[in-house]
C-alpha cells in the first residue's frame, strides 16, 4: 500500500515538473500515437510503466467498438465484412500486449507487476467478452456454413474454419449457465497464473550461497570463480563469491564444485523453489490450475485438459503424446542407469559409504567425460565467446537465406539490448531484431523468442515484424568476454531459429499466423543441428585471444562425445513432459498433495531412479502453469521427431547448406499456421516424419549395421560471403 502511494506521488512529482518545461511531451502516451522510431519499433526510451493501463483501456473499448460494428452491420454475413474485419480488428490491443508482456518477462519492475495484476484478468474477460459474444458467434457460424461457396480463397477458408473452431473451443456454443462459469474460471486461470509467476521470480531471486572461505571454491574454474565474486559485488558482498540459482551460477557450480555438501545446499535449494509454506508458496496456486482446467475442459465437452488441448494440435490426441513418451522413456531410463552405474565407480572412491544423489550428477558426469573421452567443458568456452555464437548464427542464416544483419541505433526497455536490422536476399526490408542476452533480477529464467510486433498485412502492404531474443547467459567478467558452455550456444541457435520463423512469417491474415504447439519448436530446433558441425565451427568457433579455429582434435572429441549423458537429458525432458500429461489428464478434480502426486507419476509408476529429478517440479514449472505449454511440454520432444528428420533433408543432399533445401524450408517458414502442421511438413519433405533420426540422435536405437560411415557433407565452395562486414 505504501509503494503505491508513494508511486503516485513521485508520478505527480515528474508530471508536475515535466509539465514545467514540455506540456505535450508528458502527457501524450506514446501508445496514443504514431511512433517515428527506426522502422517504427516501439518507442521504449518514452514508454512508462504509468503509460499501460490507459492503453490498455483505449485498445479494448476499440476493439469492442470494431467488433460492434460487425456485429451491426445490416448485411447478410459474408467473408470480408465478417471473418475478415474480425481479423483485422484488436491491432491496438496486439500492439499495447506484445510490447507489455515482453518488457514484463525481461525486465520486470514492481510498477510493472501492478499493472500486470490488474490487468491480466480484465484481458481474460474482454477476451470473453468478444469469444461468447451470441450475434457475433452467428455471423461467423453463417459464414463457416456456407464456407465453401463464400470463402474466395485457400487462405480464407482456412482462416474461416481456425475461427469457428476457437470459437467452440472458447465455449461459444454453452448455454448462457455454463458460458458465465466459463468467464470466471477464465479470470481467476489469469489471475492465479500472475500470482504463480510472481511467486516465482521471487523464488528465483529469494536464495543465494555465499562463499568466504577461498577453500570452498574447489574445483571451480576461473570463469566462475570470477563470475561469482563480481556478483558478490554487485550485491555489497565484495570480497566474497555468490552463487545463484540461475543457470548461469547453478550448473558450473554443480559441474565442478568439489563440496558435496555446497552442492546438495545449491541444489537443494534449486529443487525446494515455490514450496517453503510461505507467502510465495505455489503448491495451492497448482491445485488451483488443475481443479480450474478440469473444470474448464469438461465444460467444454473434453474428458481432460490434456484432450482438449491437444484436439489442436499436430498430435491430436493424449494417446498420441503419451505412444511417443512411452517410446522414449523406456530406452532412455535404461541409458541413464547404465551411465549411473559408470559414475557410481567413481564416486565410490570419493565416498565408499555415501549414496550416488541428485546433487551428485552433474560432477560426476563431467569427471566421467573427463575420464572417457578427455573433454572438458572449459576447454571449448574460449571459442565460444557470445560474439562468436552470434556471428555464427549470422553466418548460417546468411548461408541458408542470404539475409544479412546490420546493427542499428533504435530505442530499447534495457540498455543492455541489441538491435539488428535483418535483409532480406533481395535487400528488402524483413525486420528488426533485439538481443538481450544476460540475467538480471527482474528477468525470467531461462531463454525465449517473442515479438513486439507482429507481422501482419495492412491496406496490401506487408507489416515488417519486430523480433526479441532474451537469454540468461553467462556474463563476462573483467578479464574475459562473455564465454558460453556449447548448451548456451545451442540455446541460441535455437532461439534464433524461432526468430527467423517471425521474420520470414509472411502470412495476410493475422488468424493464420500461429502454428500448432508441437509443431513451434521445429524451426528453433532444427537449428540447434547446425551448431556443433564442424563446417559451422571453422567459420565461428576462433579462441577469443589468439583467433585461432578450434583445433581438430577438439572438434573430434566433441563429435565423439555427443551421445555422452544422453540418457540423462532425455530422461530427464521426457520425466518432466510425462509429469504434465497426467497432472492434465485428470478427469475429475480432488485436492491432492502435489509431491505425493509427483512421487505417484514418476517414481511409483514409472520408475524414475531417485538420482534423477525431472526438468522441472510443479511449484515452479512455469512453462505448464503461467506459460503456454500446458500439457504441452511435450512439444518438444515431438518437434524434436520433426527437427532431426528434417535435417536429414540437408543431410542427403549432400551439403549442410544446401540453398535449394533451404528454400523448400523456408517456404515453410513463411507461411506460418496458413496450413497445418502435417501438409507444411509433407511439402518441405515429400514424406510424413520418420521417428528414427531422433532415435538415433538421442542414442535409443542402433544405427543399421550395413549402413557405412556416411560421407560427411561438403560445404558448398562458393559461399556468398556479404554476412562479415554486415555485422561486425
Ligand atoms: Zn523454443
Amino acid at each position: 500500500m505504501k509503494r503505491f502511494t508513494l508511486l503516485l506521488s513521485t508520478l505527480f512529482m515528474i508530471m508536475t515538473l515535466a509539465s514545467c518545461t514540455d506540456k505535450n511531451k508528458a502527457a501524450v502516451n506514446p501508445f496514443f500515437e504514431e511512433w517515428d522510431t527506426p522502422f517504427g519499433v516501439p518507442p521504449f526510451d518514452r514508454i512508462e510503466a504509468a503509460h499501460y493501463m490507459p492503453a490498455f483501456e483505449r485498445a479494448m473499448s476499440t476493439h469492442l467498438a470494431e467488433i460492434d460494428a460487425i456485429t451491426a452491420n445490416a448485411d447478410e454475413p459474408t467473408f470480408e465484412n465478417t471473418v475478415a474485419a474480425y481479423d483485422d480488428a484488436g491491432r491496438m490491443l496486439s500492439e499495447v500486449s506484445l510490447v507489455f508482456e515482453m518488457v514484463c518477462s525481461a525486465d520486470m519492475t514492481p510498477e510493472l507487476q501492478a499493472v500486470e495484476e490488474r490487468i491480466m484478468p480484465r484481458l481474460s474477460s474482454h477476451r470473453d467478452r468478444i469469444m461468447l459474444d451470441g450475434k457475433l458467434f452467428e455471423r461467423v457460424k453463417a459464414v463457416y456454413d456456407r464456407r465453401e461457396t463464400l470463402c474466395p480463397d485457400a487462405d480464407a477458408l482456412r482462416l474461416t474454419e481456425k475461427l469457428y473452431r476457437s470459437f467452440v473451443n472458447a465455449g461459444a456454443e454453452l448455454d448462457d449457465a455454463k458460458k458465465e462459469r466459463l468467464k470466471q474460471i477464465n479470470e481467476e486461470l489469469s489471475a492465479t497464473s500472475v500470482k504463480y509467476g510472481n511467486n516465482l521470480l521471487a523464488e528465483n531471486n529469494a536464495f543465494v550461497l555465499e562463499i568466504d572461505d577461498p577453500a570452498d571454491l574447489e574445483g571451480l574454474p576461473v570463469s566462475a570463480r570470477e563470475t561469482a565474486a563480481e556478483t558478490a559485488e554487485r550485491m555489497d558482498r565484495s570480497g566474497k563469491w555468490v552463487f545463484t540459482l540461475h543457470k548461469p551460477s547453478l550448473i558450473p557450480f554443480l559441474t565442478y564444485s568439489a563440496r558435496r555438501e555446497l552442492r546438495e545446499k545449491l541444489y537443494t535449494a534449486y529443487l525446494g523453489r515455490a514450496a517453503h509454506g510461505d507467502e510465495h508458496d505455489n503448491r495451492a496456486l497448482v491445485n488451483d490450475f488443475i481443479r480450474l482446467r478440469t473444470e474448464k475442459a469438461r465444460l467444454l465437452g473434453f474428458d481432460s485438459y490434456a484432450h482438449y488441448v491437444t484436439s489442436e494440435q499436430m498430435s491430436g490426441s493424449p494417446e498420441a503424446v503419451y505412444e511417443l513418451l512411452d517410446a522414449v522413456w523406456t530406452p532412455a531410463l535404461e541409458r541413464a542407469k547404465g551411465e549411473l552405474a559408470e559414475m557410481e565407480t567413481l564416486f565410490k572412491r570419493d565416498f565408499p559409504d555415501s549414496e550416488f544423489a541428485s546433487w551428485d550428477w552433474w560432477y560426476y558426469a563431467e569427471k566421467l567425460r573427463k575420464q572417457n573421452y578427455s573433454l572438458d567443458e572449459e576447454m571449448l568456452r574460449p571459442y565460444f565467446s557470445l560474439e562468436n555464437a552470434k556471428n555464427g548464427i549470422f553466418f548460417l542464416a546468411n548461408r541458408l537465406y542470404g539475409v544479412t544483419f546490420r546493427p542499428i541505433v533504435a530505442p530499447v526497455y534495457n540498455d543492455e539490448c541489441y538491435v539488428y536490422e535483418v535483409i532480406d536476399a533481395d535487400r528488402s526490408h524483413l525486420g528488426v531484431l533485439y538481443f538481450d542476452f544476460f540475467p538480471r533480477d527482474g528477468k525470467s529464467g531461462g531463454a525465449w523468442c517473442g515479438y513486439f510486433r507482429e507481422q501482419s498485412y495492412k491496406d496490401g502492404e506487408r507489416v515488417a515484424p519486430v523480433v526479441g531474443i532474451v537469454c540468461n547467459f553467462t556474463r563476462p567478467t573483467q578479464s574475459t568476454p562473455a564465454l558460453l558452455t556449447v548448451d548456451e550456444v545451442e540455446t541460441l541457435f535455437h532461439e534464433f531459429g524461432h526468430a527467423l520463423h517471425f521474420l520470414f512469417h509472411d502470412v495476410r491474415y493475422r488468424g493464420l499466423s500461429d502454428v500448432e504447439g508441437d509443431f513451434v519448436e521445429l524451426p528453433s530446433q532444427i537449428m540447434e543441428n547446425w551448431a556443433m558441425q564442424p563446417q559451422m565451427l571453422e567459420h565461428y568457433a576462433t579462441h577469443y585471444r589468439n583467433k585461432e579455429v578450434i583445433p581438430q582434435k577438439l572438434v573430434d572429441k566433441l563429435r565423439r562425445s555427443t551421445l555422452f549423458n544422453q540418457g540423462f537429458t532425455t530422461t530427464e525432458l521426457v520425466a518432466a513432459a510425462l509429469s504434465d500429461m497426467d497432472i492434465h489428464s485428470q478427469t475429475s478434480y480432488e485436492q491432492f498433495d502435489v509431491e505425493a502426486f509427483e512421487k505417484w507419476s514418476m517414481r511409483d509408476k514409472r520408475g524414475l531412479i531417485p538420482q534423477i529429478e525431472p526438468r522441472y517440479r510443479y511449484p515452479y514449472f512455469s512453462h505448464i502453469f503461467d506459460g503456454g505449454y500446458s500439457a504441452g511440454y511435450y512439444f518438444y520432444i515431438w518437434a524434436e521427431v520433426l527437427d532431426k528428420d528434417a535435417f536429414q533433408a540437408f543431410v542427403e543432399s549432400g551439403n549442410l547448406f544446401d540453398r535449394k533445401t533451404a528454400q523448400r524450408f523456408r517456404h515453410l517458414l513463411e507461411r506460418g499456421g496458413a496450413d497445418d502442421g502435417r501438409k507444411l511438413y509433407h511439402d518441405f519433405r515429400g514424406a510424413d516424419p520418420d521417428r528414427r533420426a531422433m532415435l538415433l540422435a538421442r542414442g535409443l536405437a542402433e544405427p543399421e549395421p550395413e549402413s557405412e560411415e556416411e560421407p560427411a557433407p561438403q560445404a558448398d565452395t562458393n559461399p556468398s560471403a556479404t554476412v562479415a562486414e554486415e555485422f561486425e
